[in-house]
């Protein structure tokens, strides 16, 4: 049997191969305490359960769903996008429910782009948005984000010749790995670039209701012009702890929502409704369990950065998202360090190049490891330091 090309050149995705890492470490019965995966430890709210529970009793919900998710469920998310950032969006052509947002990100290079064209992905990125143009047959042009340009990309460094092949601009704020924000200046920035350059621009926030020390992020979709010129994924999946359960959107230009929803309706039959009532009632409901969350992260981020640092690392405390990005001693690489924190203290990172070559000379942290298991894993780096 012989496979197609594009799965012959698919690089393995880089969770799989930390995660055999990990397990073999465990098969000799080492201990390991990972700050590898960014999967929120956290349980789903018990309001939100309920809400899955009755559901599953009513055999409405038991049959296809549509596609285009449940009216109640879009005008859910209009409204909750209208109260959280002000913004106005109909719920029947600007908002398209996604089964998690990374399944929208995977479809969109291929409503947005055709074989030659050039998709503008930052790099050190999550891998989705390159790997998808590239299934997609598009070529991609990284935006190097690092400490020098405070982790945004530098649209203007971009060549003509690049800028006349380009279809869609990616963007990921706050980001992830960097752990970097961006305000709304620079949103405007991406905005009016867009619309000079005619590209898609596709914004990825996902983080955007975990920050920290009261910062509060914005939306692309707060810039002017932004829903002439591109969408934003956002998603449930961190906000309220439910990665398991796969519920995402897709919010703004009505003509890329469309294409997406267009292009979702030939292959999935949408979001099992029970899900998509829970996503209702998080959404609709008390929003405390948001401030609960990052006043958990924000105490693990202070005892880790504080732990780093005295392990002679030189780390910036995020102000939002799940992630320590913190660039490694002299003399080693991202690959080189993670593998002696691993073989040294049974502390699992990843290596910085996971998420492009612009990420080397960085680890990842994330902060979604249960509380004791954060204070294991700081005496395990702590104990690198006398040992080395
Ligand atoms: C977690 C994450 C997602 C995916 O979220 P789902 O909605 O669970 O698919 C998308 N983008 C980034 C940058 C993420 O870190």
């Amino acid at each position: 049997m012989k496979l197609s090309k594009r799965i012959e050149n698919l690089p393995p995705y880089l969770f799989v191969q930390i995660s055999k890492k990990i397990a073999e470490k465990r098969a000799k019965g080492e201990e390991v305490i990972s700050f590898a995966i960014g999967d929120p430890d956290l349980p789903t709210p018990k309001h939100i359960l309920a809400e899955l529970c009755k559901a599953a009793e009513d055999p409405s919900n038991h049959r296809y769903p549509e596609t285009e998710g449940l009216p109640v469920l879009r005008k859910a998310m209009a409204e909750w996008y209208q109260k959280r950032f002000g913004v106005k969006l109909n719920p029947d052509t600007e908002v398209l429910p996604l089964i998690g947002s990374k399944e929208g990100i995977g479809h969109a290079a291929w409503c947005f782009l055709d074989p030659g064209d050039i998709a503008l992905v930052p790099n050190p990125a999550y891998p989705v948005y390159a790997i998808s143009s590239q299934l997609a047959g598009a070529e991609v042009f990284n935006l190097p984000l690092n400490k020098g340009n405070n982790f945004l990309p530098n649209l203007e460094a971009i060549p003509q010749n690049i800028l006349s092949k380009a279809k869609v601009l990616w963007i990921n704020y706050p980001n992830n790995p960097t752990g970097a924000v961006a305000g709304l200046s620079f949103f405007q920035e991406v905005s009016n670039f867009a619309a000079k350059h005619n590209l898609a621009v596709c914004h990825d926030g996902p983080y955007s209701e975990i920050a920290f020390d009261g910062y509060k992020p914005v939306s692309f979709l707060e810039a002017d012009g932004a829903k002439d010129v591109g969408i934003e994924f956002h998603s449930l999946s961190k906000s309220y702890n439910m990665t398991g359960w796969r519920i995402g959107m897709a919010v703004g230009n009505a003509k890329m929502i469309d294409a997406l929803r267009r292009f979702k309706s030939n292959l999935d039959s949408g979001i099992p409704q029970a899900i998509q009532l829970m996503a209702i009632a998080a959404l609709n409901g008390s929003q405390e369990i948001i401030n609960q969350n990052c006043a958990i992260y924000q105490r693990r981020r202070d005892r880790l950065v504080e732990a780093l640092r005295n392990i002679g690392m030189e780390v910036t405390a995020p102000k939002a998202s799940l992630y320590i990005w913190a660039p490694v001693p002299e003399s080693y690489t991202s690959a080189s360090f993670a593998t002696e924190l691993l073989d040294k203290t049974g502390v699992v990172v990843t290596p910085g190049t996971g998420y492009g070559t612009a990420g080397e000379g960085y680890i990842r942290l994330s902060l979604t490891v249960p509380d004791e298991q954060i204070e294991k894993g700081i005496a395990k780096l702590t104990g690198y330091k006398k040992s080395s």
